[in-house]
């Protein structure tokens, strides 16, 4: 049972229909702004977040400048319609906070030592929101960067795992995070075999983390190759001029 006896897993199936080890289906696109250096869109099932980046270039106020590396801004916002309840256009803490969660998750794979006294920044909309948005935003920006053709060492994907009615769970939605006992934000960078965010909020015992976490890696290598097929595909559909 979840934190208010709401009954959301029967006979092995999560609400939804999921297995518990399945992810919700997943789409990526890259180029989606035309503005924007790189830009991606991810979906999470019905978690839909769009992420821009611009740079690297010189920022408009010049004392964050840093002489040796690019300083990397991330700016993590909901759209007042991506919610049930209008949410407020303001940024609130949640938002300051996931805006440096965020930053953070990518800021190991970026090779922003090449490009010193500039910056390099990510705004990510949630466009809407049903649970995961801080991983989804992480696979956005992470593609959006690669998008804009920063050099990074691998790219990085993020998913929520959790324990919802007593069972581990895959990919949490927004109905398994309100009545789950636990979930747990991981994203990584497959290649290099590096953790780059793990949250979790709820309690796990020692033996129900690690069989999370091994969920957590699967998902995120599917996730991966997912990321990989996006970035191939912008290459192998070169228009043909006329
Ligand atoms: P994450 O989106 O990374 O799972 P949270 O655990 O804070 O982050 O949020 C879980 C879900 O709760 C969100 O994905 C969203 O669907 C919903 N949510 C979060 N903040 C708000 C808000 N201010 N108004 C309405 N729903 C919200």
């Amino acid at each position: 049972m979840g934190k208010v006896g709401m009954k959301l897993i029967e006979s092995g199936l999560r609400h939804d229909g999921r297995k518990l080890d399945e992810l919700r289906p997943i789409s990526m696109s890259v180029g989606v702004l035309k503005n924007a250096n790189g830009s991606a869109l991810v979906e999470y099932g019905r978690t839909k977040v769009i992420a821009a980046v611009y740079g690297p270039r010189e920022p408009q106020t010049r004392y964050m400048l840093l002489p040796n590396r690019a300083v990397i801004r991330c700016r993590y916002h909901m759209a007042s319609f991506s919610t049930h309840d209008r949410k407020s256009p303001t940024l609130s803490r949640r938002e300051i906070e996931l805006s440096k969660v965020v930053r953070e998750a990518l800021e190991p794979v970026v090779l922003s030592e090449l490009y010193p006294r500039t910056s390099i920044d990510i705004f990510i909309e949630v466009i809407n929101a049903d649970g995961g948005t801080r991983t989804a935003s992480v696979t956005a920006a992470s593609l959006a960067l690669a998008d804009a053709g920063i050099p990074m060492k691998d790219l990085v994907a993020g998913v929520a795992v959790g324990k919802v009615d007593g069972f581990l769970v895959l990919d949490v939605d927004e109905l398994e995070d309100m009545y789950g006992e636990a979930d747990m934000p991981v994203a990584m960078a497959p290649s290099l075999r590096q953790i780059t965010l793990l949250q979790l909020n709820g309690v796990l015992t020692p033996d129900e983390f690690t069989q999370a976490f091994e969920l957590a890696k699967k998902g995120i290598e599917a996730i991966y190759s997912v990321e990989r097929e996006t970035l191939k595909k912008k290459y192998l559909d070169v228009k043909v001029e006329d």
